[in-house]
């Protein structure tokens, strides 16, 4: 049961970590946002590298809370914060934090009222671990989504990420977004179509056409 989801609850998941996750999550926003949607996004836990000098990097959470204008403890709990670049469970226990769990992550996702469509960013790649007890295509499942997004490399070695990634959600249903795409690239093309016409799966590489399919 999450608190006040949304009518339309999309979970975005990647192959691996650093292939776009937050930048297509936000550019999803901008674009329902400005369609007029509200729009909320969460981040149920996000490690990050610890600030050095000079002006930090903004994390996931400040990015996805400058796109749907909320603030980032909004997205992401204070205490779900770990500055350390490892996958959440992992830098808690580093850090000596309490182990992150499954159930406590999902009963913090609560949202407010009047949201339409509300993302939720996982952290690292759909098989990574998100809390000591799951990974995030488990928690995946576990929050029920409406649709489930998964970013990929469209370069060399994304059949193989792609395929596997899907398989570990299935039965979500899934849309793939190849982020980088280049049209003027061979490889790239040949990716799409093969993922397409091979496999059947419903693969996008333009973000605007992605955000109609995320709209109810
Ligand atoms: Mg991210």
């Amino acid at each position: 049961m999450i608190v006040g989801r949304p009518p339309c609850l999309i979970v975005v998941l990647g192959t691996a970590t650093e292939v776009g996750k937050t930048w297509v999550t936000t550019r999803l926003i901008e674009l329902l946002r400005s369609k007029d949607k509200s729009v909320g996004a969460r981040k149920p836990a996000q490690s990050f590298d610890p600030p050095g000098r000079g002006l930090p990097l903004p994390t996931d959470a400040d990015l996805l809370a400058a796109s749907s204008g909320a603030s980032a403890e909004a997205v992401c709990p204070p205490h779900r914060w770990y500055p350390l670049a490892m996958a959440p469970p992992m830098a808690a226990e580093a850090l000596g934090a309490p182990p992150v769990l499954i159930d406590e992550l999902i009963a913090e996702l609560t949202w407010p009222g009047g949201v339409d469509v509300g993302f939720v960013e996982t952290a690292g790649g759909v098989g990574s671990p998100l809390a000591v007890d799951a990974d995030c295509a488990r928690f995946a499942m576990m929050i029920r989504p409406d649709l489930a997004i998964l970013v990929a490399d469209a370069g060399l070695g994304t059949i193989g990420a792609v395929r596997l990634a899907v398989g570990a959600l299935a039965p979500l249903q899934c849309v793939v977004f190849l982020n980088r795409f280049d049209p003027a690239d061979e490889l790239h093309c040949r990716n799409r179509d093969w993922l397409r016409t091979r496999d059947g799966f419903a693969v996008h590489t333009d973000i605007a056409e992605l955000a109609q399919v995320c709209v109810p």
